[in-house]
């Protein structure tokens, strides 16, 4: 899914126009530094130069004691002396006997090629340190210049401008998400006939926040709405307006939406946007003022656009609520489109896409994969498509086979298998205790959802797993389906007490009960499901650090007591039911637990067979 990026080409190409101009500055230099040392110790400058008649007359005469030969250059000794004072020249093809010299008369050298090669590796050898060092300082120019270029664009936008061919996205790529599709063909429409709408007198809009889960596919369908509306795609990150350094982001908003609208009918996407569009005014600090600005801009932006200047900005966020309400404004982002976690359909959908261009064995079942994996995104699902393929090749299958999905499916959702951590003896009997009184919990318990799968092979951080499914996709919870799934979840640790007795707990159970007062909280504070705090909620800004400390909260010191205690009793209560279904069913543990100790995994229907006859009892019955 990695799309290469072509950046803005035009500012590219006139750098390298200048950085070429450069170069050949550099090297005229290189070439004047070597002239002037080949005439030092070229030729000596001071040889008088004749005619070739006048070499050959006196040559003739006797007066010369040398000539050395050179191509068509003679360079002539006169008797007498030790140095040539004379030049002449001939014709390379001729010997000098042809030329008319009386050989007989001096002595004659033939220079060789070897000793003009000699004369350029002396030659070479000198200029070497001052080739060294010229091009030391061409290279350290040429970074301090790049690191000077990169300081000056940092006010320049990042955003990268998608929109060839080949790595097009379309909506027929997208899974599911029926509903998100249809708003945005609407989108797409004005993108590609705007004198449509504008001919009826309509307002197009110019922004569009797409809300939903990570991983539901926000970002592919932004996409796929330029691939659609075939116009350029610019994306950019909120949080890369920000990074760094303080002062940029409002300058890369303007910067990016000046190229948009010289790019006009484009889309420009603006992804993760809750990291500069989180609600101003409660600024501490300098980020803060960083991220109002960019907000600002942003706004001022938006505001500009003209009608008819046909650029739509597209913005992602999971985070719809900490949104400043000004960019939620009519006239800014007044559309939003909710993405939600796939249904079963869907799931099944996104699941054919990515197994497509997989060899798929016919065995593996799609169908049912998309049953058990209820809450998954298409990213997790995607990738669990992904994984099949790996632990495929990884097990030299020539096709995906069932196997592989299902443990890629666990790989997924609960982290791979550890089988290689060995664990002590005393160490696997209190893990098989501790699952089996998760399971034998959850499956006593009539609102629970079933049991899937028990292990004791260590998983991802844990020394075992047992794993719950919902049987369907559900859209609310009970306040009973939340007790049972706290009761549950203590199983573990309460299976241990009974069985090993207080002193011998063990850090095993320290998730579940941090994942138990997380749910119990959530239902007190956000839920209004506590006993005496009935039907109210208690807004927590989850904002910033600064945020939470100086806006922490909106209830009393009295009332955060008061839910302190409803918490404990939930978990307190929880702990109660998970005691007496265990209690009541010892025999019924002892045998999971045996039956795991013997073969470390135990699924759906041996679970459900060696709990066969197990008993509710008065104390753990809610109703
Ligand atoms: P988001 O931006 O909502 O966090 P992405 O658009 O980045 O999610 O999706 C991540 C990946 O998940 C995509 O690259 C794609 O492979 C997969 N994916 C998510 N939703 C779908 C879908 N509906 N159909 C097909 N693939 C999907
Ligand atoms: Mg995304
Ligand atoms: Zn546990």
């Amino acid at each position: 899914m990695d799309k290469k990026p072509f950046s803005n080409n035009k500012s590219k190409g006139s750098k390298q126009g200048k950085k070429g101009f450069k170069n050949a500055g550099f090297v005229a230099l290189l070439v004047l530094f070597s002239l002037v040392i080949f005439a030092a110790y070229g030729q000596p400058g001071n040889l008088k130069d004749i005619s070739t008649n006048q070499a050959v007359r006196e040559a003739n005469n006797g007066q010369y004691s040398k000539i050395e030969k050179k191509g068509n250059e003679l360079t002539i000794t006169k008797k007498g002396e030790s140095q040539p004072s004379l030049k002449s020249t001939v014709d390379p093809n001729a010997s000098l006997k042809e030329e008319g010299f009386n050989t007989s008369k001096f002595e004659i050298k033939y220079a060789p090629e070897a000793s003009s090669g000699s004369l350029w590796g002396t030659l070479l050898i000198s200029l070497l340190p001052i080739l060294l060092i010229g091009g030391m300082l061409y290279f350290m120019l040429k970074s301090a210049q790049g690191q000077g270029n990169q300081a000056l664009s940092f006010g320049k936008s990042r955003a990268r401008l998608y929109g060839n061919e080949k790595d097009k996205v379309i909506f027929g790529d997208v899974a599911g998400q029926a509903e998100a599709k249809q708003d945005l063909e609407e989108v797409v429409e004005f993108l590609k006939f705007p004198k449509k709408f504008a001919s009826l007198g309509a307002r197009i809009p110019k922004g569009v926040l797409l809300v939903g889960p990570p991983g539901t596919g926000k970002t592919m369908l932004a996409r796929a709405v330029a691939g659609e509306a075939n116009v350029p795609f610019f994306s950019i990150s909120g949080s890369e307006f920000v990074e760094m350094f303080v002062g940029v982001g409002a300058s890369r908003v303007r910067d990016l939406f000046a190229k948009a609208k010289k790019n006009a009918p484009c889309i420009i996407f603006v992804d993760e946007i809750d990291a500069v569009g989180r609600r101003r005014g409660s600024g501490m600090g300098g980020g803060h003022d960083e991220r109002e600005q960019t907000l600002n801009q942003i706004l001022v932006e938006m505001d500009g656009f003209e009608q008819g200047q046909n650029v739509i900005v597209l913005a992602a966020t999971n985070r719809a609520d900490v949104l400043d309400p000004a960019l939620l404004r009519p006239g800014r982002f007044d559309r939003r489109v909710g993405i939600g976690l796939p249904d079963r359909q869907d799931r099944e959908a996104i699941l054919k896409i990515h197994f497509k261009k997989k060899p798929v064995s016919k065995t593996v079942d799609l169908d049912a994969l998309a049953a058990k994996s209820a809450g998954s995104s298409g990213a997790d699902l995607a990738n669990i498509a992904n994984e099949s393929a790996i632990i495929a090749a990884r097990n030299n299958h020539p096709e995906i086979s069932q196997h592989d999905v299902t443990e890629a499916f666990e790989r997924v959702a609960i982290g791979p298998e550890r089988k290689s951590k060995i664990m002590t003896e005393s160490d696997k009997m209190t893990t098989a205790y501790h699952e089996a009184g998760h399971a034998l919990v959850g499956h006593v318990l009539p609102d629970s959802d079933p049991v899937h799968k028990v292990t004791i092979i260590p998983r991802g951080g844990t020394g075992g797993v047992t794993w719950f499914l919902p049987p369907e996709d559900k859209v609310y919870t009970s306040l009973i389906e939340f007790k049972d799934v706290l009761a549950r979840a203590l199983g573990g640790r309460i299976a241990e007490e009974v069985i090993l007795g207080r002193d011998r707990i063990t850090t095993g159970g320290g998730n579940d009960l941090q994942k138990a007062a997380e749910i119990a909280r959530d239902m007190v504070i956000n839920q209004g499901m506590g006993s005496k705090l009935r039907d109210q909620v208690f807004h927590v800004d989850e904002g910033m650090m600064m945020e939470r400390i100086v806006h922490e909260r909106s209830y009393s010191d009295d009332t955060a007591k008061v839910i302190d205690q409803e918490v404990e009793a939930l978990i307190t209560e929880a702990g109660e039911r998970a005691r007496a279904v265990i209690k009541a069913n010892m025999d019924k543990l002892e045998a999971l637990k045996d039956c795991l100790l013997q073969k470390e995994t135990v699924d759906a229907d041996e679970v459900k067979e060696i709990f066969k006859g197990t008993t509710l009892p008065k104390a753990a019955a809610l109703y």
